[in-house]
């Protein structure tokens, strides 16, 4: 079975690592032509080609759009993936954090889309993919910068699915439960209790584990996909049943 990806070319940010990477590769194996946009691309490896920009410097950021499209022969797959966290309550994060991450997670959206829309509008096949949070729709303790970050890029990702339609281009979005990536491994071991942290994030998810970036990739690929082609301004959770499913308590032996 074909995917419909073949020939396409796509370009994802933060794809040097975790979920980006997974979906470089995987969108690659499914025959696009793959660009990733990172801080340090090293960590994505041919076929990938790897661009170095910030996505919180406009210019910098413009000229690797470019470098990509002109290297892939144009844009038909934008992915918005580069992310960073921030722990803590209201009372906790410093303004200058505040913007720091808006600037990254929000921002960085904008940037790379603006860039993008150019190559994007002379695509037959146009689709944007934002990485959103399961933060953006449930409330988790100790992620009020962070989550607050993640509701702007849902919000966001539905008035552009709504700019861009008559454009030819869906915008779409995936709410990624937690997930296995370094950045995980990054939390876990800065916990008191690393094996306690890992169980404890595993258990707040139905599926009783973390997600793979390899099961957002997926998701990835296929609202980016033109298999998708009737989807755009959806949300689509990787959460293992987090964000819509009540359990009882398992019964004890
Ligand atoms: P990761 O840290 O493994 O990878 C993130 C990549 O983004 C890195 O390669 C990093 O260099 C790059 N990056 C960071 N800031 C950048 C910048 N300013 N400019 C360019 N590149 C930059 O993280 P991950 O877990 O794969 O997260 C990827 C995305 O998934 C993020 O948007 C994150 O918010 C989202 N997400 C992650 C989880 C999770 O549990 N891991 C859950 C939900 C959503």
């Amino acid at each position: 079975m074909t995917t419909g990806l073949e020939g396409l070319a796509a370009l994802v940010t933060g794809g040097a690592s975790g979920i980006g990477l997974a979906t470089a590769r995987l969108l690659s194996e499914q025959g696009a032509n793959v660009a990733v946009i990172d801080l340090d691309p090293r960590g994505a490896p041919a076929p990938l080609r790897g661009f170095t920009a910030d996505v919180t410097d406009d210019h910098s950021l413009r000229a690797a759009v470019q470098a990509a499209a002109e290297a892939l022969g144009g844009l038909d797959i934008l992915v918005n993936n580069a992310g960073i966290g921030a722990a803590g309550t209201v009372e906790d994060n410093p303004d200058e954090q505040w913007h720091r991450v808006l600037d990254v997670n929000v921002l960085g959206v904008v940037r790379t889309t603006r860039a993008a829309l150019p190559y994007l509008r002379a695509s037959r096949a146009a689709s944007v993919v934002n990485t959103c949070s399961i933060a953006a729709t449930a409330g988790l303790p100790q992620r009020a910068l962070y989550s607050a970050s993640k509701g702007a890029v849902l919000a966001l990702t539905l008035a552009m699915a709504a700019d861009h339609i008559r454009e030819g281009i869906r915008v779409n979005c995936v709410n990624p439960g937690t997930v296995d990536t370094p950045w995980v491994g990054r939390l876990l071991d800065a916990a008191a209790d690393p094996a306690a942290e890992r169980a404890a994030l595993g258990a707040r998810q139905p599926t009783g584990r973390l997600v793979t970036a390899e099961e957002v990739a997926a998701a990835i690929a296929y609202l980016a996909s033109p298999a998708a082609g009737s989807t755009t301004g959806t949300a689509l959770a990787v959460d293992g049943g987090m964000a819509g499913l009540r359990l009882r308590p398992e019964p004890q032996p």
